[in-house]
Parts: C-alpha cells; sequence; structure tokens
C-alpha cells in the first residue's frame, strides 16, 4: 500500500512509486497536481516564458509510423518557407518581446537543408542582436552540423526520444537505419556535450505502451540530466500506419490526464528544469495548456508561423490554431495564462535553472 501523503514529499520515487502516481484520479489526482505547483512557484516561480514556435518546413526525409507529415504520406502539401516569410516571424517575436523562438522542420541532412540554416542563423543574429533564444527542433544531425548550429547562435535544441524504451521505439518506427533508436539517443548525447540545453520528450499513451513504460521514461528524464522536456497525449493520424490501433487507446480525456500526471510528477521529480505545455494539450482541452501551467509547465510556445502554412504542419489530427494569425493567437493566450494564475515573463529568455547549474558544476 502507498501513503500520497508521504509520497508526496519526496523528490525522488521508485518505479512502482510512478506507476501509483500515473495511475492517480479524482481526489488524490488534484493533491498531485497541489504539490507541484507548489513545487513550481518554490523553484522557477509562477512566470511562464514564451517561444514563438516557427514551423518553417513540412519537408521530412523519414517516416516515423505516427506522424501525418512522414514522407509517405502524399496527401501533404509540402512547403519550405522562403527565409523571408521565416524572418518575419522572428521579428514579431522580438519585438512582442517573446524573447525566444523555436525554429522547427522535418528532418532533413542534406547540404541545402543545412545550408539554409546556417544562413538563418546568421540573418537571425542580426535582426536581434543576440538578444533571442533559439531552440533548434530539426532532428538528428551530425555532430559538426550541431557544433556550426550552436556556434552560430542557436542555444537550445529539443529532440524528443518519442519513447526511452528501445523495444517500444521500435514498434512506433519503421525497422531500418534511418530510424535507429540508438543513433537518436548519441545525437541527445552529443548535444548535451556540446553544451546546448536539451530537451527531449515523449508521447503518453500511445499504442503498445504501457504505464511501465511511462514510469522508464520519468526515471530517463532524470538519469539523462535533461534540462527541457515537452510532452504531450498521443494523438492519431488518419493517414498513419498506427491509426488502426485507435480503438484500442484509452479514451482522450484519460490521455489527457494521464499526460498531466506525468507533467506534475516531473515538476515534483525535476524541479528546476523547462516543461512545456504541449499544444496536443489542448487539442484534447481548449484549456488543456492552462491547466498545465497551472501544476507544473512554465513554458508555452505560441504559433507564429505565417498561418496560411499552418494546416498543413499537422504531424497529428485536430491541432488547435491552425487558421488563425499570430497577433490573434498572442492576444487569446495572454488572457488564458492570466486566467492560469501565472505572470507572462515578457522579455526574458527563461533559460532552463538546472541548465545553468548543470553548467556550473561542468566548469567546477
Ligand atoms: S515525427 Fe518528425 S522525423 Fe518523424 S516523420 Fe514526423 S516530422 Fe519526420
Amino acid at each position: 500500500m502507498f501513503n500520497l501523503t508521504e509520497i508526496l514529499n519526496q523528490a525522488e520515487f521508485t518505479k512502482e512509486e510512478l506507476m501509483y502516481l500515473l495511475a492517480l484520479r479524482g481526489d488524490e489526482q488534484r493533491k498531485l497536481f497541489l504539490r507541484a505547483a507548489i513545487i513550481k512557484e518554490k523553484f522557477v516561480g509562477k512566470k511562464t516564458y514564451f517561444r514563438g514556435l516557427i514551423e518553417f518546413s513540412n519537408i521530412c526525409h523519414k517516416n516515423c509510423l505516427y506522424c501525418g507529415i512522414r514522407a509517405a504520406n502524399n496527401k501533404v502539401n509540402r512547403y519550405l518557407l522562403q527565409k523571408d516569410s521565416i524572418l518575419e516571424a522572428v521579428k514579431f517575436a522580438y519585438n512582442n518581446k517573446y524573447a525566444s523562438i523555436v525554429l522547427q522542420a522535418g528532418e532533413r541532412e542534406d547540404d541545402e537543408f543545412i545550408n539554409f540554416i546556417n544562413d538563418l542563423l546568421v540573418d537571425i543574429a542580426k535582426i536581434c542582436n543576440g538578444e533571442l533564444g533559439i531552440t533548434l527542433s530539426v532532428g538528428e544531425q551530425k555532430t559538426e552540423v550541431y557544433k556550426k548550429w550552436f556556434d552560430l547562435g542557436a542555444n537550445r535544441y529539443l529532440l524528443r526520444i518519442e519513447a526511452s524504451n528501445k523495444d517500444l521505439y521500435e514498434k512506433l518506427h519503421p525497422n531500418n537505419s534511418k530510424h535507429s533508436f540508438d543513433r537518436r539517443l548519441a545525437c541527445l548525447k552529443n548535444l548535451q556535450k556540446i553544451g546546448y540545453q536539451t530537451g527531449t520528450g515523449v508521447m503518453i499513451s500511445s499504442p503498445y505502451q504501457i504505464l511501465n513504460d511511462l514510469a522508464d521514461d520519468l526515471l530517463f528524464f532524470k538519469a539523462f540530466d535533461i534540462d527541457m522536456v515537452g510532452m504531450g497525449p498521443f494523438i492519431e493520424h488518419e493517414q498513419t500506419p498506427l491509426f488502426k490501433h485507435c480503438k484500442e487507446l484509452p479514451s482522450l480525456n484519460e490521455r489527457f490526464l494521464t499526460s498531466l500526471n506525468m507533467i506534475a510528477i516531473l515538476r515534483i521529480m525535476m524541479p528546476e528544469i523547462n516543461i512545456a505545455a504541449a499544444t496536443a494539450l489542448q487539442a484534447i482541452d481548449p484549456v488543456g495548456r492552462e491547466k498545465a501551467i497551472q501544476l507544473g509547465a512554465n513554458v508555452i510556445m505560441p504559433n507564429i508561423t505565417p498561418s496560411l502554412n499552418r494546416k498543413d504542419y499537422l504531424l497529428y489530427e485536430n491541432k488547435p490554431c491552425t487558421d488563425e494569425g499570430a497577433d490573434e493567437c498572442l492576444d487569446c493566450l495572454v488572457a488564458r495564462i492570466d486566467m492560469a494564475g501565472d505572470e507572462i515573463a515578457w522579455g526574458e529568455q527563461g533559460n532552463s535553472l538546472h541548465y545553468q547549474n548543470r553548467m556550473k558544476k561542468r566548469k567546477e
């Protein structure tokens, strides 16, 4: 038998305790949320940091079995934004004091793509005098490429492991060298070694996943000493091979509740990391991200991709805010964060405290 009050006063959990916490619902779940909210306030404050998300290309050379923009999906209208459009979105973020942006795209390792990002980083540095935090989320790359982008000003990298259990990973991806779990893990390690604030994440309640896997994911984040996490509920996309499993999955509401538990538990386990309130939460509950903010998340990624292209970046179905302009999205977000009881940290990059402490220790 577990004693919830005692467990919630711990900072570390066994795998059995994690599985118990992940399954909490009702009043006990509310106690977990309350504890996580207290830890959030104590360690990172009641503050939400903005990262303006620019989904600059949906061209991808990979075929993850759950993803709507996988290379084999020929129903997708493919795009690569013009550099000028991306820079307009960057200026919007800079002028509106977002202080950070995320440049996200499908995975490509060709020279044309790498040089495109090189040039982009040079131009962004000119626009913002190096004052914007820049997260890249463009997948697995060679170490020298990661290094070059770091030297050009990118200071954070998000590479979701999606499933820290290799067997599960291999069920969610094609079985070939382009989709190697070992390479993905090696890339994460390289990013950390180079000096990026390193972020990862997992899908929650995906096909084949059991609670045991989610407990392992939480232990993985801790053991890896990760600086940032973005994770959200699995939402099926009709044009993908894994869609056939959707009837076997927990209800959307269950997936949502488990996702909130993951965020709350992680905040208690790793109080100084940055945790994003994933957009997939909002696809299930209109105020899903705000709920996540209340119980532990401290980062939100307003989509500032030119709205014409947003409908073509559908990794999953019912993705919200695909037809709104950046201004409309900003207005509704400001009101929602306020309702969630947080203040928006305008003009603050909000670098991961965990990262700052990790780097201090590295120097000692
Ligand atoms: S999840 Fe990422 S790497 Fe995989 S197919 Fe989708 S965009 Fe490509």
